[in-house]
């Protein structure tokens, strides 16, 4: 476990830190640093940014402890004393590794990290690097200058996000749940990012629930055979059918309680009509949104990969075929109960991956803590929840009993496509979104 050191700020050997003014810094020095996760654990691993970060935590006065869960799969952990130690604690969490990327398609190297026209671009400059560097110059500044959380802060930097968090938060949730002892909320990624409704007003989208995940390998099983001979058991066929009947399934619409919340609060701000039974009229007029917004309506399966036979007049024994499922908090039941209608008898599924749906309400202290640390900083902020359509490590983390929320702050510039850049080519964060971040991230932690 961290130490529970707080700098006495009377120790001279403390130099002032000013988190705004090396927050940027801090992102493209860990962009620069390579821990690129083709999800094959193959890649250059998180070992260097763990490093990295655990140097700039000790040297405010931290213990931090790096843990390997493979050859150089590194996550990082420590605990800040607060004010009043028993209360519950809070998890300041970020991953360290990212997708890969292909520099040809890239203005700037992906690995630069260089700051240009106001903004620092490079592969994590949005997922998450930007978040992590804030969280280390907002706990940086703090611990310099004395000023404890008003409770215990855990901070967790992890490996291996971007392939499920098998070396990372999963593993950290199987093997190390002591060192989240007494947290009972979580703030991570994907959220808390500004969306312009004019000049005066903008909203802030909170995560706070999460699709689950089910990506399934199908598999018919038939008679194999001579391709000139009949046979009403092709396992080809029997396969194909099911998938079209997957992939042309129109899942119902299913209103859970965080979406709901998002429309009604976005629609009235925006001054659009709101019929809860067409909901999709009114997402269609989100703009970019719409993309993300708009898979959280109901639950999806989409076929992705095929498989089967190896010459023209050979009928193979199996065919396989894969799915990615996505199913609403409070839906999983009922989408596995929909699929297996789907398939029909002579198809089988197995996971090849599978993760839990997460949904907490939009409610209590650390709500507002965020809504209004928000407001202070800027005063046409308008905090909503939303519900996103892919994972995080929130859900290894929720599994240790935590709630949680994205909570990265940005204010972004209106013409930013921002959720276009998670993935994307050309990312890249605003300097100025970044000092707007460490501002309020500052004043959430007083008030947390
Ligand atoms: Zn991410």
């Amino acid at each position: 476990m961290g130490g529970d050191a707080v700098p006495n700020p009377e120790e001279p050997h403390m130099t002032a830190i000013n988190a705004e003014d090396e927050v940027a810094g801090l992102c493209r020095d860990l962009i620069r640093i390579d821990s690129t996760n083709a999800g094959d654990n193959a890649g250059p691993g998180e070992r260097a940014a763990a490093e990295y970060v655990a140097e700039k935590l000790a040297e405010v006065g931290l213990e931090p402890q790096i843990l390997e869960s493979d050859d150089r799969r590194a996550n990082v952990v420590a605990r800040i004393a607060g004010e009043d130690s028993s209360r519950d604690a809070l998890l300041l969490h970020g991953h360290l590794d990212v997708v890969p990327f292909d520099a040809g398609d890239w203005t700037l190297h992906p690995l630069s990290g260089e700051i240009a026209d106001g903004c620092v671009w490079g592969r994590g400059a949005v997922d998450m690097k930007d978040m992590d560097a804030m969280i280390l110059a907002v706990v940086r500044q703090r611990l310099s200058e004395g000023r404890r959380p008003p409770r215990d802060v855990v901070l967790a930097f992890t490996a291996d996000e971007e392939a499920g968090g098998t070396y990372g938060a999963q593993w950290l949730a199987d093997k190390h749940r002591d060192l989240f002892d007494g947290c009972s909320e979580a703030i991570g990624e994907v959220g808390g990012f500004s969306v312009t409704i004019d000049e005066r007003r903008r909203l802030y989208l909170i995560e706070a629930a999460e699709k689950g995940i089910a990506w399934m390998r199908l598999t018919a099983t038939g008679r194999a055979g001579h391709g000139s001979m009949l046979n009403a058991e092709n396992a080809v066929t029997e396969l194909a059918e099911a998938v079209g009947r997957i992939g042309r399934h129109e899942w119902p619409l299913r209103m859970t309680r965080t979406v709901e919340v998002f429309l009604r609060e976005t629609a009235g701000a925006l001054g659009l009509e709101l019929d809860l039974d067409d909901p999709e009229r009114t997402v269609a007029e989100l703009g970019p949104l719409a993309r993300m917004i708009g898979a959280t309506l109901r639950n999806t399966a989409n076929p992705t990969m095929l498989e089967a036979g190896y010459k023209a007049n050979v009928i193979p024994q199996t065919a396989t075929a894969h799915v990615d499922g996505r199913f609403l908090p409070g839906y999983e039941e009922e989408f596995f109960a929909t699929l297996d209608e789907l398939l029909g008898p002579n198809v089988t599924r197995e996971f090849v991956y599978h993760d839990i749906a997460v949904e907490t309400g939009f409610e209590g202290p650390l709500v507002r803590a965020m809504a209004d640390a928000l407001l202070a900083e800027d005063p046409g902020a308008l905090a909503v929840p939303y519900t996103l359509s892919g994972g995080t490590d929130l859900k290894a983390f929720s599994r240790l009993g935590m709630r949680g929320f994205g909570f990265a702050p940005l204010r972004l510039p209106a013409d930013l496509d921002f959720s276009g850049m998670f993935h994307g080519i050309d990312e890249r964060v605003p300097v100025d979104s970044l000092r707007f971040g460490v501002r309020v991230l500052d004043r959430f932690l007083d008030g947390c």
